[in-house]
């Protein structure tokens, strides 16, 4: 790198302020495979700070009206509205998804974020007795936790990260954010914004950095009583163990290995878009991401020839260009790794459809550095294969038959993950009866990927702890108490 290059420098933004940190990473652009910003690396004295300006914000801010407070956030899903096509670059450069999927997507849905809370937080009631109770009345009141500290992954980065801050604040508390240390700049834009819209200082800050340094001080600082994790499920276990001196309150969002039950009836063709869709959008790299697919025996050779054909007109190429669906993985060391899952799949006899050892993928001059996979379709792989049981977390997703509708709901749970699951059928009796029984915190039928914010969202078994989302964010981010009153 020659050293005149400049590139972009991140800051903390810590009671209101940007505050520059002393060291810092480098932050790559996936889909060139070249540093193009620098985070700060963030430990626990940048931490503290963070914590301290929130601690000192919560009062004020918690005593404001719900009202007062819905303003802020719906002035802040304003100002990133109008900013949508600078926020859908960045996030695009940032995370190497396709520049369409992150102006229709990811901040759109960030700035819906801001709104959807700032409506919902106008709407709860608490629970009052109506018998008189020993000659009490009996009610609840929900308060705020405090300085909610919130860690994010880097696939959706401002998605998931607003999915937090906004409940947290909407209900009261002040925070700390600390999103993945590959996807920072989208936060740190939104930085810029926060003042405009009316948040006063120390109410949301934000520090960058590494798991085990930033997210580690915040996980473990004594003042932060409560933590929503978003992310896998072995920084899941860690960040628990951390926590459990304090005894904090949790939620935890973790990885998927999500199963499509596809049954006969079904209606191929809304069944072949919608599943490429699941396996493929954001390059696989989703939770809700199908990984495995249960065919019925009977159609089983239309679906996969059709599946094939629909996965090769699934675009991967330089996500400028809006007429790719797909960009590049977020980086060289997990695109090894999903490439690694094809080796493997290969290694124990399977058959490589399409994609990855298959298919040649062209790409821009540019691009030639840049971490890119074609979507991969394997069949002939065994349930207690690791392609079947590990998350891939990539363009990958396995096809195999099935006979029986028992025998393809015990396949389906026979996983140690339990996020979401999709079933493909038009009888209405078989659909209620394969969602009641499958393991799984989410079931879509006939579609995939709708989302009601009002709908608890969350995973069961390894997939997470709690739920968040309309009413299950508003309980998570206060806190009941019951108060008894004589007369
Ligand atoms: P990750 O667990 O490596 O990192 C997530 C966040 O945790 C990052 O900000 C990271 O810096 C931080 N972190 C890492 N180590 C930490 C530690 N010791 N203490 C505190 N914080 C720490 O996950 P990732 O690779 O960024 O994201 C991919 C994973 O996230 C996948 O498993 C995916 O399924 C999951 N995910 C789940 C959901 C959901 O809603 N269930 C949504 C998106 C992604």
């Amino acid at each position: 790198m020659s050293k005149d290059i400049k590139y972009l420098v991140l800051e903390n933004y810590i009671g209101g302020k940007f505050v520059p940190c002393s060291k810092l990473i480098d932050s790559f652009n996936p889909s060139t495979g070249t540093v193009y910003c620098k985070i700060p690396d963030s430990g626990p004295e940048e931490v503290d700070a963070a914590v301290r300006a929130a601690k000192e914000a919560f009062p004020d801010w918690s005593a404001k009206s719900p009202e007062a407070r819905s303003k802020v956030l719906n002035k802040l899903a304003d100002l990133i509205e109008a900013r949508l096509e600078e926020f859908a670059q960045a996030e695009s450069k940032d995370q190497g998804k396709a520049i369409t999927f992150a102006r229709n997507v990811d901040i759109p849905r960030a700035a819906h974020n801001f709104r959807f809370f700032a409506s919902s937080v106008l709407h709860h009631t608490s629970d009052c007795s109506q018998m008189d109770h020993m000659g009490c009345l009996n009610y609840t009141i929900r308060c705020p936790v405090g300085v909610a500290g919130l860690i994010s992954p880097w696939n959706l980065p401002l998605y998931l990260l607003t999915w937090k801050i906004a409940p947290a604040v909407a209900a009261g508390n002040t925070v700390v954010a600390k999103p993945s240390e590959m996807t920072s700049v989208t936060a740190w834009m939104m930085c810029q914004l926060l003042e405009e819209a009316g948040f006063p200082p120390g109410v949301v800050n934000i520090v960058f950095g590494t798991g085990p340094r930033a997210g580690d001080a915040l996980v473990s600082h004594p003042d932060v009583p409560l933590i929503s994790f978003t992310g896998g499920t072995a920084t899941a276990r860690l960040i628990t163990e951390r926590s459990a001196p304090y005894c904090k309150k949790l939620s935890l969002e973790l990885g998927g290995k999500n199963p499509a039950i596809i049954f006969a009836d079904a209606d191929m063709e809304q069944c072949i878009s919608t599943t490429v869709r699941s396996s493929f959008s954001n390059q696989g790299e989703i939770c809700l991401c199908t990984s495995r697919i249960f065919v019925e025996r009977s159609i089983y050779p239309e679906f996969l020839t059709r599946f094939v054909e629909a996965a090769r007109r699934w675009k991967t190429g330089a996500p400028t260009d809006p007429s790719n669906d797909n960009g590049a993985l977020i980086s060289k060391e997990h695109l090894q790794k999903v490439k690694g899952y094809v080796a493997l799949a290969l290694k124990e006899g399977a058959q490589v459809h399409c994609g990855e050892g298959v298919d040649k993928l062209t790409l821009p001059e540019q691009n030639a550095g840049g971490y890119f996979m074609l979507p991969t379709i394997i069949s002939g792989v065994k349930d207690s294969s690791a392609l079947m049981q590990e998350e891939i977390f990539g363009p990958v997703t396995c096809v195999t038959p099935f006979d029986e509708e028992e025998e393809v709901i015990s396949r389906a749970n026979g996983v140690r993950y339990g996020l979401s699951a999709t079933v493909w059928s038009r009888d209405v009796g078989r659909v209620h009866r394969v969602a009641r029984k499958l393991e799984a915190g989410l079931v879509w039928t006939n579609c995939w990927l709708v989302r009601d914010l009002n709908l608890p969202f969350g995973g069961m078994k390894s997939s997470g702890i709690g739920r968040e989302g309309g009413v299950d964010s508003y309980h998570f981010f206060t806190e009941v108490k019951s108060i008894t009153i004589k007369h």
